[in-house]
């Protein structure tokens, strides 16, 4: 066989295996998407627009009932580093922008405190609508939500993704433990680092755990500046 379709070929294994490894089984191809595929390096993942496209108005789950606006996710599509947290809250319900109540200018605040603006990174949710009085999110909410979380993950492919609490931490590391035994670790997930932290909200609530939310951010901090091989000193908390 000619050598660039043996390359492609196993170019698209690797994908295959990589979506496989994030929890992706099955793709919905377009005749359209197949037909572009032009070069060895083309992948099949779908830009966020295509994603929020396929989400549309969602009624998957019975929260579209009571929300007023799906919270899709915000911030920049090459992200290196993405913000995952638990779902919206009445702000957010109302603007259909994650994070932007008081735990979202938190969260602001601890991203500016690693050098980066709220428009460089990539903020989303667990789940896209606001749970009535902000219970906490049902399992058919999360499952409903899930393939287009992984998409979103798959779009932008960040080196790290920050998961904001118990939920969200618990979603993505497929596992039952508490976030006291998570934080503090990293986790590889299909080559993607996965740091789970405290909840902002939870920060508001318990200010005195701030100190560890600090060292999980050092912890990105350093990984990404490696990476970049420029560090400017971080202050301390
Ligand atoms: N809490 C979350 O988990 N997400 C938001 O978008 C806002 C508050």
């Amino acid at each position: 066989m000619d050598q660039k379709y043996q390359e492609m070929i196993s170019n698209l294994k690797s994908y295959l295996d990589y979506l496989k490894g994030i929890g992706i089984e099955s793709l919905a191809l377009s005749e359209n998407r197949v037909s572009h595929y032009s070069s060895p390096s083309t992948t099949f993942s779908l830009s966020l627009q295509e994603i929020q496209r396929e989400l549309g108005e969602c009624r998957r789950c019975k929260l579209h009932r009571t929300r007023r606006n799906l919270v899709f996710g915000e911030g920049n599509e090459k992200a290196t580093l993405m913000f995952i947290g638990e779902g919206p809250g009445y702000d957010e319900d109302v603007q259909g922008r994650p994070f932007v109540g008081k735990a979202g200018q938190l969260l602001t605040k601890i991203i500016q405190s690693i050098h980066l603006q709220r428009e460089e990174v990539y903020i989303t949710n667990i789940i896209k609508c606001r749970p009535p009085q902000n219970r906490n999110p049902d399992p058919d909410e999360i499952k409903s939500c899930h393939p287009f979380l992984l998409k979103q993950i798959d779009a932008i492919h960040p080196e790290i993704v920050c998961a904001l609490g118990t939920f969200a931490a618990q979603t993505l590391l497929k596992t039952t433990a508490k976030i006291t035994a998570l934080r503090g670790k990293s986790f590889d997930r299909a080559g993607i680092k996965v740091i789970p932290t405290y909840h902002p909200a939870y920060l508001l609530r318990n200010p005195e755990r701030k100190r560890e939310v600090w060292e999980d951010m050092k912890q990105i901090y350093e990984f990404l500046s490696v990476k970049d091989k420029v560090a400017q000193p971080l202050g301390g908390r």
